[in-house]
């Protein structure tokens, strides 16, 4: 489909997924606000991936570390250092780009003119903490995942754990990404969901391995289909094997999830550098040691952009055209509507009003509607990927039943109210 990135776009603000940031003000580069229904699905994103990479696992601990830190982490992770990517700016419309992502063209491809010789620009927020001119500056997080090298000894010490174990942790982070675009998949401001995983160094391949297929078994469980995994040779720093999570974006097949394995380099790092022995002790052998890491990294944004795309159907549904969300039903920000058939008849918008309030209660997230033709209302449900429609009629009274509208083909059955949880 030509253009589905605009389409998408244009869904996720006219029915209130995502807005631009502080729009009324011309808006900020990189930046987006989630209105109600992104924030749901985004939720639903992060539980399932909680349960998945949490609770369902083994010795997993959680996390929730400042956003702000002491800025020798960044010092001793490399961030302050290495933490780059190459700019580039052009000297006749003073557009600036990453110089990695022009494939070695020398000039400026939004007006043809020449392009500086590229210098290194460190992509972390400075910020001062502490009030005055002169106070120390920090940086806002990069990445999660040095919130959990940092509390590694924490862990240890309260729940003294047997290797492998692993701490996780959702949060947001921070890039001054010199090129924000295609929506949100390149943010100055986002969300990840990374887990670090802690084992023997001879262990590491198997518990790459290991990850590997729950990211698999994640894309499957939110609807990501063709993802492919593409083993990379240009690594970072402190990795020895990374596999990209790819996903064909409209823009180009590109990085959506990374699995690395990390080595030993961050505890060692920040053991030399705070001076606190960030080891592990086996209590059977005696042995201490550093142990190594996997680590799978998730962004949220990325996540719910690939989750749309791949849910984004038009059809033909009864001679007309239609736009609907194909969502996973433990992912839709919406799990089920429930409508009266006609707004002026009290008698059924009261027993509508029961059985909305009751399905509330027992699942959240279940919308209201008695507005226009019930058409009409199927139509603004399948745009927002809603399983189910629930319409009260006036065999309700009589008999308990509803009618269940299924939003992928459009079928219609009676069914009890007593049996509407279990169905949707
Ligand atoms: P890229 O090469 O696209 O800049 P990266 O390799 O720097 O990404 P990582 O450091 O591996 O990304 O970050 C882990 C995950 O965080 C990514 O796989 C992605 O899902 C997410 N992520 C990274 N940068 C951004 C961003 N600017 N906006 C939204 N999500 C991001």
């Amino acid at each position: 489909m030509e253009n589905k990135l605009e389409a998408i776009v244009s869904l996720a603000k006219r029915r209130g997924f995502i807005f631009a940031g502080s729009e009324i003000y011309g808006g900020l580069a990189g930046s987006f606000d989630y209105g109600p229904l992104g924030v749901s699905l985004k939720n639903n994103i992060k539980k399932l991936w909680w349960k998945m990479f949490v609770d369902n696992q083994d010795r997993i601990f959680g996390l929730d570390a400042a956003i702000i830190m002491n800025p020798k982490v960044w010092e001793a992770s490399g961030h302050v250092s290495g933490f780059s990517d190459p700019l580039v700016d052009c000297e006749k419309c003073h557009h600036r780009f990453r110089a990695d992502q022009l494939d070695n063209q020398k000039t400026c491809p939004d007006c043809g003119g020449k392009l500086s010789s590229p210098s290194q620009f460190n992509m972390m927020f400075k910020t001062q903490v502490g009030a005055g001119e002169d106070a120390p500056v920090s940086f806002l997080r990069p990445e999660t995942a040095q919130g959990i090298f940092v509390n590694f000894k924490n862990i240890i010490d309260c729940f003294h754990p047997k290797l492998p174990f692993g701490i996780a942790q959702i949060g947001k982070a921070f890039r001054n990404e010199i090129a924000p675009r295609d929506f949100v998949f390149r943010q100055r401001e986002f969300e990840q969901m990374e887990l670090e995983y802690f084992v023997r160094e001879n262990d590491w391949e198997k518990y790459f391995e290991k990850w590997q297929l729950v990211m698999r078994d994640f894309a499957e469980s939110i609807g990501i289909k063709d993802v492919y995994e593409n083993n990379k040779e240009d690594i970072a720093h402190y990795s020895k094997k990374t596999i990209d999570f790819e996903y064909d974006f409209p823009f180009g097949r590109t990085e959506l999830w990374g699995l690395a394995y990390r080595t030993d380099f961050d505890l060692r790092a920040h053991s030399v550098s705070s001076g606190v022995d960030l080891v592990y002790l086996d209590e059977e052998t005696g042995d201490r040691f550093t142990p190594h890491v996997i680590e799978p990294s998730l962004g949220v944004d990325r996540t719910l952009l690939a989750i749309l795309l791949s849910a984004y159907t038009e059809d033909d549904l009864g001679g007309e055209k239609r736009i609907y969300l194909k969502l996973p039903s433990g992912i839709a920000p919406i799990r089920a509507a429930v409508f009266p058939l006609l707004k002026n008849k009290p008698e059924l918008v009261q027993k509508a009003r029961e059985v909305y309030e009751s399905l509330k209660t027992e699942l959240g997230n279940i919308a209201w509607d008695d507005n226009g033709n019930i058409g009409k209302r199927y139509r603004r449900q399948d745009e927002i990927g809603t399983p189910s429609c629930i319409t009260i009629d006036f065999d309700t009274l009589e008999d308990d039943t509803v009618t269940v509208r299924d939003r992928d083909t459009g079928e219609q059955r009676r069914a009890k109210i007593r049996d509407l949880k279990t169905i949707i």
